[in-house]
């Protein structure tokens, strides 16, 4: 079976509100191009920041400007008037743990997808907010704090899936880049994912943005299954046409890798199915 679990039903744009995008109509037209790539298991996972529950764990400037709609209408649209599992895409915020930890368990979530998008206050992957602008020469440093914070998300306990692992490289050659054996970076993150055992995405939509690789790297996807994580697999699309997208890509790493299952969630609870 074939699952994509971090689906947004919404870009990411200002204006993209609950009221034009949370429909069944909308809901169906993911699910109708999941059918024809054969996809049995669709979840969604909307971006915790654009909720204005969010502010009550972190008030970063992002957050403020887009932190509009009710994250428990959308939960009750999900399970009401879908047939999706419900999920939600959760920041780290370090130091936020705690608060993030309450909105978490207040919800009834299928599967918390967990993400690093910020290192401190800066973004890596949203060029309002760059991180490199402010570290733009020292790429090396950069991916330490990077992978650094990736094992503390792991090790936090708050996610069951950690979503696209090396998300840091997704402006490929259009930003400076630490030379060698990327394992050295990879390696600070480990003792969290081991301990915690979350599992890893495998997503697609590295493919889609200049660094033109699936998240995470083969060395690093390896890693993480020597040291017994299963594999989550996700698309990320913000709108139909990518649901499922480059899954011929991640199949063929996954077979070459030894990989026949994927992670299943119901309520947080995990298990595994053959992807037959
Ligand atoms: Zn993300
Ligand atoms: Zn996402």
């Amino acid at each position: 079976m074939l699952t994509d679990y971090h689906l947004h039903l919404r870009p990411d744009d200002a204006g993209s509100d609950a009221e034009r995008y949370f429909t069944v109509a909308n809901a169906e037209r993911y699910r109708t191009v999941a059918e024809e790539r054969g996809i049995a298991e669709l979840g969604c996972a909307e971006h915790v920041y654009r909720f204005v529950q969010a502010l009550d764990v972190w008030r970063h400037p992002l957050w403020r400007e887009s932190a509009v709609d009710d994250i428990d209408d959308y939960a009750g649209f999900v399970r009401e008037q879908t047939d999706l599992k419900l999920g939600i895409e959760a920041d780290f915020v370090a130091g936020r743990e705690d608060r993030m930890q309450a909105l978490l368990a207040a919800r009834d979530w299928d599967y918390v997808v967990g993400s690093v998008h910020f290192v401190g206050e800066h973004a890596v992957d949203h060029d309002g907010y760059e991180v490199w602008d402010h570290r733009s020469q020292r790429p090396d440093a950069l991916w330490k704090r990077y992978f650094e914070t990736l094992g503390e998300a792991a090790r936090s306990g708050l996610f069951d899936i950690l979503a696209h692992p090396d998300l840091i490289k997704i402006w490929g050659p259009r930003r400076p880049l630490p030379g060698g054996d990327l394992r050295r970076f990879y390696d600070l993150a480990m003792d969290g994912i081991a301990e915690s055992q979350i599992a890893i995405e495998l997503s697609t939509a590295g493919l889609r943005k200049p660094v033109g690789e699936l998240y995470p790297a083969p060395a690093f996807l390896q890693m993480c299954l020597d040291a017994g994580c299963p594999v989550a697999l996700s698309s990320d699309a913000h709108v139909p046409g990518d649901v499922g997208r480059d899954y011929e890509a991640a199949l063929e790493l996954l077979e070459r890798l030894g990989v026949g299952d994927l992670a299943v969630f119901e309520r947080r609870e995990r298990r595994l199915e053959a992807i037959g």
